[in-house]
C-alpha cells in the first residue's frame, strides 16, 4: 500500500478508535492518541513507533474483519512505522535500502566477508594465515590492531551519525522539544519503558502471537536478543579498554572480563533472536506484517551470524582455522555496522524516542 494510503488507513483507525477507547489500558499508543482530536503525519507516525505489536488491541478489538470497520491497529502500525523508518533515512539516498532490505543486506554481507578474506589473503602468505598461533596478539599479527580500530572505528561512527540523523529528523516532525533540554524524570521512565518492553506485555496478559492465548515467549525472547547485543558491545568497550590502558591484547584467557562477558551476550545472541524467528514464522497471518518480512529475516540473519562467528572464533583461535574464522567474523560486524542505520535495528531507536515523547506528555511537559 502506498505511504499515502497507509497514512489515511490509520488516520481512519484513530478515529474510530478515539471514539470507542475501548483498548485504552492496553499500552501506551491509546492513551497517546486521547490526547488528539486530528492526526497529522507527525502524529500518526508517533503513534505508529510507540505501537509494540503486541497484538492486543487486535484480539480485543469487536471491529476487527470480517465487521465492515475492518479495525487491524497492528498491521496499519506496522506499516506506517516501516515506512517512517525509510522516510528518515540518513543520507536520504540510502532510504531505499529499506526496500529489499534482505537483497541489501545479504549483498553488504558477502562483499564484506569477500573484502575480509582477501585482504587477510592477499597480505599474509598461506603458512601464517594457516598456522596455530592463540597467542596473546595473534589477531592483530593478521592485521594491525589501528587498522582494525581505523575501520571498526569508522564504521561505528558513520552508524551513529547515520542513526542520531534520523532521529533527529523524527524529533522534527513529531514536534518534541530540544533533545537536549529533556526532563530528566522523563528521561528515565522512557529508558525503564525501553528496557522492560513494558508496552509489549499487551497491558498484563502478554504478547498475542500464535493463537488467541497470551503469552510472554516474544518479550523474553526480545529481551535475551537485546541484553545479549549490549553485552557483546560491553565486551569490546572492556577489550578496548584492556588494550589501551592495560596494555592487554587479544585474546585473552577464558575467564577474562571481555571472554565472560562475549560468551554470555553471544549465547543470548543465538536464542533470543532464534526464538523470535520462530515466534515470527509461529505468528497469525492477521498479525503479520509481510512488508517487513525480509527486513526481520536479515535483521535476525545478521544477529545470528554475529554471534556464532565470534563464538567460533573463540572455540577455534588456538587452532589453525583461527585466520578463517577472524575474517569471516570481521566482515559480519562490519556489514551488521554499515547496513544498521538501514535494517530492523532502527526500530529500537525510534521507540525509544517515541517513548521518551509519551513520557514528556505524560508529565505535562509537552
Ligand atoms: S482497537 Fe477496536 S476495541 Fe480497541 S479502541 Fe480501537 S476500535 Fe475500540
Ligand atoms: S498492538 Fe499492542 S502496542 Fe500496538 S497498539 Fe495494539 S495494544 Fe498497543
Amino acid at each position: 500500500m502506498p505511504e499515502a494510503n497507509n497514512l489515511r488507513e490509520a488516520e481512519r483507525l484513530m478515529t474510530i478508535c478515539n471514539s470507542c477507547r475501548y483498548c485504552e489500558g492496553l499500552c501506551a499508543v491509546f492513551p497517546a492518541m486521547e490526547r488528539r482530536r486530528v492526526f497529522a503525519t507527525g502524529d500518526l507516525t508517533y503513534l505508529a513507533n510507540l505501537c509494540h505489536s503486541c497484538g492486543a488491541c487486535y484480539d480485543n478489538c469487536q471491529f476487527t474483519p470480517p465487521h465492515e470497520f475492518a479495525v487491524n491497529v497492528p498491521r496499519a502500525m506496522s506499516n506506517l512505522r516501516r515506512e517512517s523508518w525509510e522516510r528518515y533515512a540518513w543520507p536520504a539516498p540510502f532510504a531505499v535500502l529499506f526496500r529489499r532490505n534482505f537483497t541489501a543486506v545479504a549483498t553488504a554481507l558477502a562483499l564484506c566477508i569477500a573484502g575480509f578474506l582477501i585482504g587477510l589473503s592477499a597480505t599474509h602468505p598461506a603458512a601464517m594465515l594457516l598456522r596455530a598461533d592463540g597467542l596473546p596478539g595473534a589477531f592483530y599479527r593478521l592485521m594491525p590492531h589501528a587498522a582494525m580500530a581505523l575501520l571498526f572505528g569508522g564504521a561505528t561512527l558513520f552508524a551513529l551519525l547515520a542513526l542520531a540523523m534520523g532521529v533527529r529528523h523524527f524529533w522534527q516532525s513529531v514536534n518534541l522539544a530540544d533533545p537536549l533540554n529533556v526532563d530528566a524524570a522523563a528521561l528515565l521512565q522512557a529508558i525503564k519503558d525501553t528496557g522492560s518492553l513494558r508496552y509489549l506485555g499487551g497491558g498484563g496478559a502478554g504478547c498475542y502471537n500464535e493463537s488467541e492465548q497470551p503469552g510472554d515467549t516474544r518479550r523474553l525472547f526480545h529481551h535475551l536478543t537485546f541484553y545479549g547485543f549490549l553485552l557483546c558491545f560491553a565486551a569490546t568497550l572492556v577489550a578496548t579498554l584492556y588494550h589501551y590502558l592495560l596494555g592487554r591484547e587479544a585474546p585473552y584467557a577464558w575467564y577474562d572480563l571481555p571472554v565472560l562477558l562475549g560468551t554470555t551476550g553471544g549465547t543470548g545472541l543465538i536464542i533470543g533472536p532464534a526464538g523470535l524467528a520462530i515466534a515470527r514464522h509461529r505468528r497469525r497471518g492477521e498479525l503479520k506484517d509481510a512488508g517487513q518480512s525480509g527486513m526481520d529475516s536479515a535483521f535476525i540473519l545478521m544477529l545470528l551470524l554475529t554471534s556464532l562467528t565470534g563464538l567460533a572464533l573463540l572455540l577455534l583461535r588456538a587452532t589453525p582455522a583461527m585466520g578463517v574464522v577472524l575474517a569471516l567474523h570481521l566482515g559480519v560486524v562490519f556489514a551488521l555496522l554499515v547496513t544498521m542505520p538501514y535494517s530492523r535495528f532502527v526500530h529500537g531507536i525510534y521507540r525509544f524516542a517515541a517513548l521518551l515523547r509519551y513520557a514528556l506528555e505524560r508529565r505535562n511537559l509537552h
